[in-house]
């Protein structure tokens, strides 16, 4: 790997962009090369030979550390300090270059372990997540316990060598496709929050058992999560026994922050690419000076896409902030709030600019663009729920960031 340290940032800015033109496949520019969407999330299902080169493209990022750049070298980064990891971010912005490795590992996992595993866990683990050798899920929600999450009953019991797992988990994005999950368990049900522990888990290992649920807009993102007779290995316990949820609430930090990066104002969780006010214009009648017509609709979209500028200005702001202190902090529930109103905001609009070609499932007299249009706004309605609640995010707001006092 090259060795940046004492370059001047600048210079390091240069060498950034010349390693990025040397390195990214060719065939990622190429619109005609077909890509496997499932590449960027990598894991078991992609080792061996790159033979996507979605898959090269992560491999050699990967090598330089560039994919968890912040992360010290022996857990797979490059130990880059905060200001040049914003310049990777930059160059990477600028040079259109694709995200190398979409994880849970990478958002959430990685940083809750790098504060509190054992030096043998962080090294067991953080070099995969940072490769994309393995793929997380996160195996949080029950079906008795989502917003009141300490609810949880998934027994974890000692068996001597090992623990022993029982229980059902719900809504775990990816489990069918993830190599590992990372887990809260009951270790003692006489106590509320410190009886619960957090685990990680082999999908692989013999009583894991997944089963997809299929969302409103068609697709099955996520899956019930079924433990029977599950045996891991005692190291498999991060933190204190009894100790996961202060880990609990950590990782949920790290996971509002890093959903609110990626709503954004096009495609994603929700909502189809696109400038708004210029999809708009396709569909409805403009005045001579090709505005919209339609006033009302003119200044909703005006104020939406004014509201996501200002939306990032803040996230840019509260990432440099993040990252010169230690870490997200509740604020966080802020940002995954504004996130997701704006982003459901946006595809109402979007549908509502459509018309009736804003409501098509499929068929022929509905473009590719206009079918996504409309399954986004569906996958939209998830935006307040997953990460937390709006009404959770409002109430964390209350609590830990205005300091007002519980209800209860
Ligand atoms: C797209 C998507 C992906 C997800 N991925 C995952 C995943 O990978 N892993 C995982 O573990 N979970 C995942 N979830 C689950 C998600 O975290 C839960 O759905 C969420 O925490 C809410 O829990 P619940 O569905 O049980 O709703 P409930 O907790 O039953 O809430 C029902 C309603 O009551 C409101 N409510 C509840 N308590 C309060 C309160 N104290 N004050 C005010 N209002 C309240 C809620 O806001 C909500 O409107 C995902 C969800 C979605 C939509």
């Amino acid at each position: 790997m090259a060795d940046f340290g004492g370059a001047d940032i600048e210079a390091f800015r240069l060498q950034v962009r010349d390693w990025l033109r040397a390195n990214y496949p060719a065939a990622l520019r190429d619109p005609a090369v077909v890509i496997d969407p499932e590449a960027m999330w990598g894991g078991r299902a992609f080792a061996g030979p790159a033979k996507d080169p979605h898959i090269q493209w992560m491999r050699r990022m990967a090598a330089q550390g560039w994919t968890a750049p912040t992360w010290p070298k022996a857990c797979g980064g490059a130990g880059l300090a905060a200001e040049q990891a914003r310049v990777l971010e930059q160059e990477l912005s600028a040079g259109g270059y694709r995200t190398p490795l979409a994880s849970f590992g990478l958002w959430m996992l990685g940083p809750v372990l790098l504060e509190y595993a054992s030096e043998e866990q962080k090294r067991g683990h953080l070099p995969k997540i940072a490769a994309g050798e393995i793929r997380w899920c996160q195996g949080y929600s029950e079906p008795g316990a989502g917003s009141d999450l300490a609810s949880l009953q998934t027994r974890c019991e000692d068996a001597g060598e090992n623990w022993l797992i029982n229980g059902q988990k719900i809504w775990t994005s990816y489990a069918n496709k993830a190599d590992w999950c990372f887990c809260l368990v009951r270790t003692d049900a006489t106590k509320k929050h410190e009886g619960i522990s957090f685990v990680l888990i082999d999908m692989a290992t013999p009583g894991v058992e997944t089963r997809p649920i299929k969302l409103i807009s068609g697709d099955s993102p996520f899956c019930e999560t079924f433990f029977t007779d599950v045996r891991i290995p005692k190291d498999n316990l991060v933190g204190k026994v009894g100790g996961g949820w202060e880990i609990a609430k950590r990782l949920l930090q790290y996971e509002r922050q890093n959903i609110s990066g990626g709503f954004g104002g096009g495609g994603g969780a929700g909502g189809s690419a696109g400038d708004l006010g210029q999809i708009a214009k396709r569909y409805l009648p403009l005045e001579a000076d090709g505005a919209l017509a339609d006033a009302d609709l003119r200044g909703r979209i005006t104020r939406n896409k004014m509201d996501f500028q200002a939306f990032y200005l803040t996230i840019g702001r509260v990432a440099a902030e993040s990252r010169a202190n230690s870490g997200p902090s509740a604020a966080t529930s802020i940002i995954k709030y504004a996130a997701a109103t704006l982003a459901q905001e946006r595809s109402e609009l979007m549908v509502e600019a459509m018309g009736h070609q804003g409501l098509g499932w499929e068929g022929e007299g509905f473009a590719p663009g206009e079918v996504m249009a409309t399954r986004g706004w569906l996958r939209s309605k998830g935006n307040s729920i997953e990460g937390g609640t709006s009404e959770v995010n409002v109430n964390v707001v209350a609590k830990r960031v205005l300091g007002l006092p519980d209800p209860k």
